[in-house]
C-alpha cells in the first residue's frame, strides 16, 4: 500500500484546532500499522486546545485513546497480531533505566511520552506502533475500545489502593476517570460511594455499581459519609477532580487507617491537616497513567456487555468538526464523559 499524505487534526495554537495533511508513517520490521477509527479527546487534549497544558510544545496531533484496525504487520510481528484485528493502543512509553522503570512500574516512567502530548498522536488516518503497544480484541469494537485507556486510569488508582470486598470506596468526582474507580473498585466487591455535584452524573454511577450517591453541593459530605459508614468514614478515598476541596476532604473523611488515592491533577498548592497524615497512618498514594494489566481489566469488563457505553460517549464527530467537538465540551466540562473524533 502505497500512502504518502494524510489527514491529521492539529492543534496549531490555543483556540486554533485544524484539518492538515501531514506525511504518512512508514512502517519498520517490528511495528503494526494502524488504520485509526475512532479516537476519543482525553482532559489533557482539551487543556491543550485551551493553552493550559505545560507539558505540550504546540503544534501537536493530539489524542491517545485509540480504536483502531491493524492494516498490516511488520515482517517481525508475532502471529498473535493479524491484520483485519480491532485493537488500541498502549499510548505511553518507558525508559527502562528509571528508578519507576526499574521497580516494575513503567506507567509512572520519570521520561513518559504519551501519544498526543509529549509527542505527536493518534488523531490522524493511520499511526505506527511497536507490536508491543498493540493491543488487539476482536471482540471489542474499534468505538469501545476507545474507552479502554481512560477507564484504565481509575482502573489503576483502585488497584494501587489495594480495594477489596471489605472495603467501603467513596469516589469523589464521577468524570470519565471516576466512573473507571467505581467500576473497578464494584468489580472487587467493595462497598462504593460516589460523590459529585451533578445529579446526572451520580445517576450514572449507580447503574455503574456505586451503592450510595453523595451531592456534595446539596449535602453534607461528611454527615452521609459518617451515616453511610457507620462513623468510620470510608476506608479507601479515590480523588479524580484534582480542587483543593476535594483533596482536604479526601484527607479529613477517610477513616483512621485508610488509603487515599490520587489521581486529580491539582495546579495549585494545596494546604493539609497533616496531623491527619499522623493519627490515621494514613497510605497516600499517587496513582498515574496505568498498566497493561489495568488494561485487559477494563477489556475483561467491557466483553461482560454490562458497560452501558453509550451513555459514556457524548458525542461523535467527523475530523473536520474537531473544533467543535472542543468546544462543545469547553461549555459543559460537567456534562460531557468522551467526545470521539471518528475517521471515515
Ligand atoms: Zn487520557
Ligand atoms: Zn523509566
Amino acid at each position: 500500500m502505497e500512502i504518502t499524505q494524510m489527514q491529521a487534526v492539529q492543534i496549531v495554537r490555543a483556540g486554533e484546532i485544524k484539518l492538515v495533511d501531514i506525511p504518512s508513517p512508514s512502517m519498520s520490521p517490528a511495528e503494526v500499522l494502524l488504520k485509526i477509527k475512532y479516537v476519543g479527546f482525553c482532559g489533557s487534549d482539551l487543556n491543550t486546545y485551551l493553552g493550559k497544558n505545560p507539558m505540550v510544545r504546540l503544534p501537536i496531533v493530539p489524542g491517545h485513546e485509540i480504536g483502531a484496525v491493524i492494516a498490516a504487520t511488520g515482517l517481525d510481528v508475532p502471529s498473535h497480531l493479524q491484520a483485519g484485528m480491532s485493537c488500541t493502543v498502549n499510548p505511553y512509553t518507558a525508559c527502562g533505566n528509571c528508578s519507576s522503570c526499574r521497580n516494575g512500574r513503567p506507567n509512572a516512567c520519570r521520561f513518559n511520552r504519551t501519544l498526543g502530548v509529549q509527542r505527536d498522536g493518534a488523531m490522524c488516518e493511520y499511526i505506527v506502533a511497536p507490536w508491543e503497544k498493540v493491543i488487539a480484541d476482536s471482540a471489542i469494537s474499534p468505538k469501545d475500545f476507545c474507552l479502554v485507556e481512560p477507564m484504565s486510569v481509575g482502573f489503576h488508582a483502585v488497584n494501587r489502593a489495594q480495594v477489596n470486598d471489605l472495603d467501603v470506596v467513596a469516589v469523589v468526582g464521577c468524570g470519565m476517570i471516576g466512573v473507571g474507580a467505581i467500576v473497578r473498585s464494584s468489580i472487587r466487591g467493595a462497598k462504593v460511594i460516589a460523590i459529585d455535584v451533578d445529579d446526572a452524573k451520580l445517576a450514572l454511577a449507580k447503574r455503574l455499581g456505586a451503592n450510595f450517591t453523595v451531592n456534595s453541593q446539596t449535602e453534607d459530605v461528611h454527615e452521609r459519609l459518617q451515616e453511610i459508614t457507620g462513623n468510620q468514614g470510608p476506608d479507601v478515598i479515590v480523588e479524580a477532580v484534582g480542587a483543593p476541596s476535594t483533596y482536604q476532604m479526601a484527607v479529613n473523611e477517610v477513616a483512621f487507617t485508610g488509603r487515599v488515592a490520587c489521581i486529580g491533577y491539582a495546579k495549585t498548592e494545596i494546604a493539609f491537616e497533616t496531623k491527619y497524615f499522623v493519627q490515621k497512618e494514613l497510605d497516600i498514594r499517587g496513582s498515574r497513567n496505568a498498566m497493561p494489566e489495568d488494561f485487559r481489566a477494563v477489556m475483561e469488563y467491557l466483553k461482560r456487555g454490562i458497560c452501558p457505553k453509550e451513555e459514556l460517549i457524548s458525542g461523535i464527530y467527523p475530523p473536520d468538526k474537531a473544533r467543535d467537538a472542543l468546544e462543545k465540551w469547553k461549555a459543559n466540562p460537567g456534562q460531557v464523559f468522551r467526545i470521539l473524533i471518528e475517521f471515515p
